[in-house]
């Protein structure tokens, strides 16, 4: 087994690499991180909204409020400790900027290539036990997403870069989308945070 201060090592100098990346040339706004956080657990997110990079951190505005609701809820988990224990990715780390109908831009393909050797390097390094991503499009990095009905509520078992992990999709917590404000997305988004709470890796979170 690798020693954590070997990880630790190894995830600081990886951060200090993604804040430095510039490969995308449409993107708004430097890269944002949620800091060398060594864990069980990553949380996989869309992209930054404007807010994001201002503030440093990931899901610093609306959508993260509610997130963190939902952690505090179903977790017993407080902002500050899911902050602090478990890793905050992204499909792309960078604010990608305003769609011309105003809402924020989705990445392109070509983005999300250019930023997909961050998150495999992520589980490379990290080896998670469990991978929580949030919306379609963090979900569809990993299966097949054509309907949120299909996978949330649900563990699957995935491989990526040679190593095996729970995976549990979550809905987007934006109020943009109301899915899991109605039924059936809000019964199964409760047994979606139901699973995450009662898994191994984020019981030991609260030990
Ligand atoms: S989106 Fe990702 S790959 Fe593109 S510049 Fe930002 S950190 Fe780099």
């Amino acid at each position: 087994m690798i020693a954590r201060s070997r990880i630790q090592a190894h995830l600081d100098d990886h951060v200090t690499q993604v804040l430095q990346c510039r490969r995308c040339s449409r993107m708004q706004s430097m890269p944002v991180s949620g800091g060398a956080v060594v864990s069980d657990v990553m949380l996989i997110g869309q992209a930054p909204g404007p807010r994001e990079p201002v503030l440093q951190r990931p899901f610093a505005h609306t959508a993260g409020k509610t997130l963190f609701r939902w952690f505090e809820e179903f977790c017993g988990l407080s902002e500050s400790i899911v902050r602090s224990t478990i890793y905050f990715a992204a499909v792309c780390r960078c604010f990608p900027g305003k769609s011309a109908g105003g809402t924020d831009r989705v990445p392109a393909p070509d983005e999300i290539h250019n930023c997909s050797s961050w998150m495999n390097n992520e589980i490379k390094i990290l080896r998670p036990q469990l991978i929580i991503p949030v919306g379609r499009l963090a979900i569809a990095q990993f299966i097949d997403c054509t309907k949120l009905e299909e996978v949330i509520g649900r563990k699957f078992r995935v491989q990526c870069v040679q190593h095996s992990f729970d995976l549990i999709p979550l809905p987007h917590p934006s109020g943009a989308s109301p899915w899991h404000k109605v039924l059936p997305g809000k019964k199964l988004l409760s047994r979606a945070l139901k699973l995450v709470a009662r898994h191994p890796a984020i019981v030991d979170l609260r030990m």
